[in-house]
């Protein structure tokens, strides 16, 4: 299942996520989470974009760049990965900046985000199970990026204010479909609430 991805302005983003313990619906999500990342063409995607306040995210290692146009097939995948409860050990702290943008900032790309270069990421997988991976540069970034989103950080908190002014209108207008989308949201929830008459 498709999830809507929710967008800059929502509080959820801002929200820091909570520790999983109960796993009965983390194989659930594993699936509709990669479905909704590659419906979006992303590379990644965090528990609070689909609205969850979970420690979970899921990242995709591809074994090329993004292709140039959307015609062309996107590269071979190498792995999948599901991380839950993720904590990161970081293997070189030299900082790297490079060019990040983010499925619930759409359209906004903007280089100098600093990262660390490599790192070790502890984590459960969607049934409990403990696993570890190191991961270097663009991997390392990816997994620094969703971990930011558990801790309700976005990319462009790294930027200097002028280079976000520069994206105030798209901002702006993010925020308020995000309301819309809110908005829509508790009314939804409103009409389940109410007794069906027989
Ligand atoms: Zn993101």
């Amino acid at each position: 299942m498709i999830l809507p991805i929710r967008l800059y302005g929502d509080p959820v983003l801002r929200t820091k996520a909570r520790v999983v313990t109960d796993f009965g619906a983390m194989p659930a999500l594993r699936e509709d989470m990669f479905e909704t990342m590659y419906n979006a063409k992303g590379v990644g995607l965090a528990g609070p974009q689909v609205g969850l306040n979970s420690r979970v995210f899921a990242w995709v290692d591809y074994a090329d760049e993004e292709p140039e146009t959307d015609t062309e097939p996107r590269s071979k995948i190498l792995n999948e990965y599901f991380m839950v409860n993720p904590t990161l050990e970081f293997l070189d702290k030299a900082l790297v900046e490079g060019l990040e943008g983010c499925l619930s900032i759409p359209e906004i790309y903007e280089d100098g985000v600093p990262r660390k270069r490599a790192l070790r990421v502890n984590y459960q997988n969607e049934h409990g199970i403990h696993q570890s991976l190191e991961v270097e540069d663009y991997n390392a970034r990816i997994v620094q990026h969703e971990f930011d989103h558990l801790e309700a950080k976005l990319f462009l908190d790294y930027l200097p204010s002028e280079v976000v002014a520069t994206h105030r209108g798209d901002l702006v207008r993010m925020q308020r479909e995000a309301k819309e989308f809110l908005k829509g949201l508790r009314e939804q929830e409103k009409a389940a609430k109410k007794p069906r008459r027989p």
